[in-house]
């Protein structure tokens, strides 16, 4: 019997973030048990929750590919190579993520993703699901944890070497760490709000394939992402305040055919204007915390730690770089937990907190700046020095998606790359103007 067979884990969630990390602490020989509110996704009725796709990309398929599931998973993923801008006067234009080593992202039904997650687990005769127990109660100085029973109403103190609430957004155990002193958390909800759509799979030869379609209309936007079954769904992320002004049948339509009128026929009138009028908006979150480990023994990852918008397509990504994150440090420390999630605060902290505000960046970039000329130009020039220099200039959308390159240094490489810029035109300028000058006398 290995060291680590004798080390036990309590994961509580088995969303996508929970299901990945209790096959990485399985995999090192750990005793994992999992405690989930819900039935079980893969035997109980499909739950509809957040969105119903997802885009993996570089860091969410090198957390898969450490346990051995990236192929599998990768086998019915749809390959999205850039972006499909639909004009409001009609233009269309595509705008491919990168050109030079043609690095995709991938599109993925939810569900799908996490019943292949949670089959995974089966894999290990070393993970035990308790699915409908709720985590209701934790002390963290005791380090014991408690669940209720949902089934039977009964309540189970649990305790384990390691503790971590991988519980979503609204998680109760960093609901318990908030009481901590020193504990920082600040959430903001933005004013957006969003409602999903479908694009039948009979209408779908009318979208250019291979894309995330945006209808980009400043305030707010459009976007649409395929499915498996050839359908595409469409979320259109909008400020509360015009969802709550279209309250009639005929403004909802005359909405659309002004601002998405190549989308009315795809998605129908009736589809429309039944999801605006009985469905309520979508809130989005974006939570800040530190540290993320209490004790010696209790961790949060995935939205719990760092729930964001989810406008750079990285909440799940981050996440499962989260468990890959913590796998590798426990192989560093020799399984020492205390070293491991003292050294994964300090890591993480700052770099999930560097994607939480990209991801509010990369909004005001896909609803507005991907229309502007100035947008345009400098991804151009970004392409063209990403080819001269591979290793030096890497774009930022580059940087975020296709490389594991840290969060937090995405964005002073930005700032670099901007600081160079901005001097390369003032050289150049003062160069003219100085020619000019020199040409003139
Ligand atoms: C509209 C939208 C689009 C998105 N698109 C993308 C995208 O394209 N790419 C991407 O990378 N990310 C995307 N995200 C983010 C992504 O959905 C999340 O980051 C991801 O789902 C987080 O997974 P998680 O396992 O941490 O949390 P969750 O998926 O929220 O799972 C938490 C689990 O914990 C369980 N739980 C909660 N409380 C308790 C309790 N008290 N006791 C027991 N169990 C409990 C829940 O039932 C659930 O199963 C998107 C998010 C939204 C809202």
């Amino acid at each position: 019997m290995s060291e680590n067979s004798k080390k036990s884990v309590i994961i509580i969630g088995t969303g996508l973030v929970g299901s990945l990390c209790a096959c990485f602490m399985a995999k090192r020989g750990y005793q994992v048990n999992v405690y989930e509110r819900r039935q079980d996704i893969r035997t109980g009725k499909e739950v509809r929750g957040k969105s119903i796709n997802l885009a993996l990309s570089h860091r969410g398929r090198n957390a898969l590919r450490d346990v051995e599931l990236e192929e599998d998973i990768l086998k019915t993923a749809i390959p999205l190579k850039g972006r499909f801008l639909h004009g409001i006067n009609g233009g269309l234009k595509s705008v491919i993520y990168d050109p030079i080593l043609k690095n995709c992202i991938y599109s993925l039904g939810r569900n799908y993703l996490n019943k292949k997650l949670l089959e995974a687990t089966n894999k290990y005769s070393n993970i035990k699901h308790h699915f409908e127990h709720m985590l209701t109660k934790c002390d963290l100085s005791k380090g014991t944890i408690t669940f209720l029973n949902l089934k039977t109403c009964e309540e189970i103190q649990e305790t384990a070497d390691l503790i971590i609430g991988a519980d979503g957004a609204h998680s109760k155990l960093r609901l318990y760490m908030q009481q901590m002193p020193q504990f920082q958390y600040t959430q903001t909800y933005i004013e957006h709000g969003y409602l999903e759509l479908y694009i039948p799979p009979e209408k779908s030869c009318k979208m250019q394939p291979n894309h995330l379609h945006i209808w980009p209309r400043c305030e707010f936007m459009m976007i649409a992402l395929p499915n498996q079954d050839s359908s595409w769904t469409v979320t259109l992320f909008m400020p509360f305040k015009i969802f709550y002004q279209l309250t009639k049948k005929e403004e909802v339509i005359r909405f659309f055919q002004d601002y998405f009128s190549d989308a009315v026929e795809l998605i129908g009138k009736e589809q429309i204007v039944d999801v605006f009028l009985n469905t309520h908006p979508s809130q989005l979150i974006s939570v800040k915390c530190s540290p993320y480990h209490a004790g010696s023994k209790f961790l949060i990852i995935g939205d719990a730690a760092h729930a964001m918008v989810p406008f750079y397509g990285q909440g799940m990504n981050a996440g499962f770089e989260d468990c890959f994150l913590l796998n590798k440090l426990l192989d560093k420390n020799n399984d020492n937990i205390v070293v491991t999630l003292d050294e994964y605060t300090q890591l993480r902290v700052r770099n999930a907190q560097a994607i939480c505000d990209l991801a509010m960046y990369n909004y005001l970039e896909m609803r507005n700046l991907v229309n502007t000329t100035s947008f345009a130009l400098r991804k151009i020039l970004d392409n063209q020095l990403f080819k001269l220099f591979p290793n030096l200039w890497i774009p930022l959308y580059n940087s975020v998606s296709f490389s594991t390159m840290d969060y937090q240094r995405c964005i002073e490489n930005r700032k670099w790359q901007d600081n160079v810029l901005r001097t390369a035109f003032i050289i150049t300028g003062l160069f003219i103007i100085i020619s000019l000058l020199i040409s003139r006398y």
